[in-house]
């Protein structure tokens, strides 16, 4: 009983797959876009290029609500589609 729950609470956050801490060029790669363009790990900021706020735990999973409105999964399809990510 206790290790389905734990199960359940795993499967509850969808890991991103693309996530990396490794810079490139001195940057840190945008979740959404994947562009490098972060002066920091985690810096809070906007990508200039899709508007995604970098944050820690939505950088990592693809279906939490954090400082973005959109889950990164929302995001990355909203790029894709060319509408505004928020
Ligand atoms: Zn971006």
């Amino acid at each position: 009983m206790n290790s389905a729950s734990k199960d359940e609470r795993k499967k509850k956050y969808i890991p991103n797959p693309d996530y990396t801490k490794i810079p490139k060029n001195g940057k840190y790669i945008c979740a959404c876009c994947k562009n490098y363009v972060f002066d920091r790990l985690y810096s809070y900021d906007f990508c200039p290029i899709c508007g995604w706020q970098d944050g820690d735990v939505q950088n990592k999973y693809m279906n939490m609500r954090d400082c973005n409105h959109m889950t990164l999964a929302e995001a990355q399809e909203a790029y894709r589609q060319g509408k505004p990510v928020r």
